[in-house]
């Protein structure tokens, strides 16, 4: 069986034609499956018994099987997913007032070695194919009850999307699609560790929407050291390629910063990144370090205020992300569900 997930809408549209020749039943199959979230093709009841049965033996609408979720205090919950091939994937969901977001995987494991992740501590993994990123989404969905609950999608769990930048745009195309999963890009955030071939191929292929770079440091030596990427493309060669990205007006630039207590948190390091973020449309958004394997550790409470406000004396808009779920491994850096690793 198929993936339906993996499928464009052309190439389904093209299938079921060989069924059946009414032009309507692919707009009604996205329908059930996208925003109705049903799982089950015997469920669509407005289509011809026999037309379900035939699609039911083609078409996988479950890829993926839950094998764990967990969930906290505060309701953020966490879901481990085998795929087709025993490989494992975590996603995220997490309540805000009102509203969802979902943080997916684009690899199952991770090969940039940032020394602060424990996703690629184990250099691993493969690429996700589009539907398994779509079915991550679907999954919530499903999960939440409806497709709107789910508000915001944020690419920031297991695994680098721009290295797998032709599942990622197969996948944004059905996520923003009216058709598909109806997603506004104002409400879809891609976060890169810095792949600056990506951005480039995001900026012209890509949809709008919203970037976020793991910039973590701010300066070459020590974002060296913490990220090997920076090796490859230091941050001139990043903020050259960052200042070329199209950004929508009254939008910015995301960059998130991991605060190590004595690693990247003095007044000179948010110099620096005012220096570095001159000109660019941008938000810092100030991520207290989580702790996993690696050892690193947070700054206290109190001095990430006061790096937050060095930030805003400089006229650096900073923000600071309250980590969830890190008693269940789900918040950042803490996703990690290789096979027999855990
Ligand atoms: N590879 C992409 C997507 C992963 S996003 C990227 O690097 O952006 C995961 C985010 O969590 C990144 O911003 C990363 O810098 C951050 N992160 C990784 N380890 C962390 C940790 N231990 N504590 C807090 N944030 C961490």
């Amino acid at each position: 069986m198929l993936n339906f997930f993996d499928l464009s809408f052309e190439e389904i549209a093209g299938r079921l034609s060989d069924l059946d020749t009414r032009p309507f039943r692919t707009d009604q199959v996205l329908r059930w499956v996208y925003t109705l979230g049903v799982d089950d093709f015997m469920e669509m009841t407005d289509m011809p018994r026999a037309l379900r049965e035939s699609l039911a033996v083609l078409w996988d609408l479950r890829p993926m099987r839950e094998v764990e979720r967990t969930q906290t205090v505060d309701g953020t919950v966490k879901f481990l997913h085998i795929l087709d091939d025993g490989e494992m994937i975590e996603s995220v969901l997490i309540p805000e007032e009102g509203h969802n977001t979902l943080c997916i995987s684009t690899q199952t494991g991770c090969t940039m070695s940032c020394a602060f992740c424990e996703t690629g501590r184990e250099p691993g993994g493969r690429d996700l194919t589009s539907g398994e990123i779509l079915a991550q989404i679907v999954y919530a969905v499903r999960y939440t009850g409806e497709r709107l609950k789910v508000r915001n999608l944020v690419f920031m769990g297991m695994g680098e999307p721009l290295l797998n930048m032709d599942s990622l745009l197969a996948a944004l195309e059905v996520i923003l699609s009216e058709r598909g999963l109806d997603f506004s890009p104002r409400r879809v955030t891609v976060s890169t560790c810095g792949w600056v071939p990506g951005i480039k191929r995001l900026a012209a292929e890509g949809p709008d929407v919203n970037l976020a770079v793991s910039l973590n440091a701010s300066d070459d030596v020590t974002r060296s050291t913490l990220m090997p990427v920076n090796r490859k493309y230091p941050i001139d060669s990043l903020m050259e390629a960052v200042k070329a990205f199209p950004v929508k007006a009254r939008r910015r630039i995301t960059f998130e910063y991991v605060l190590i207590e004595g690693v990247n948190d003095t007044r000179e390091d948010a110099r620096r990144l005012k220096n570095i973020l001159q000109g660019v449309p941008s938000k810092v958004n100030l991520i207290p370090c989580n702790r996993n394997y690696s050892g690193l550790k947070a700054p206290t409470q109190g001095h990430i205020r006061t790096f937050q406000e060095w930030l805003l004396e400089d006229g650096v808009l900073a923000t600071m992300r309250k980590s969830r779920g890190q008693e269940i491994g789900a918040a950042c850096g803490q996703l990690r569900a290789a096979v027999g690793g855990k």
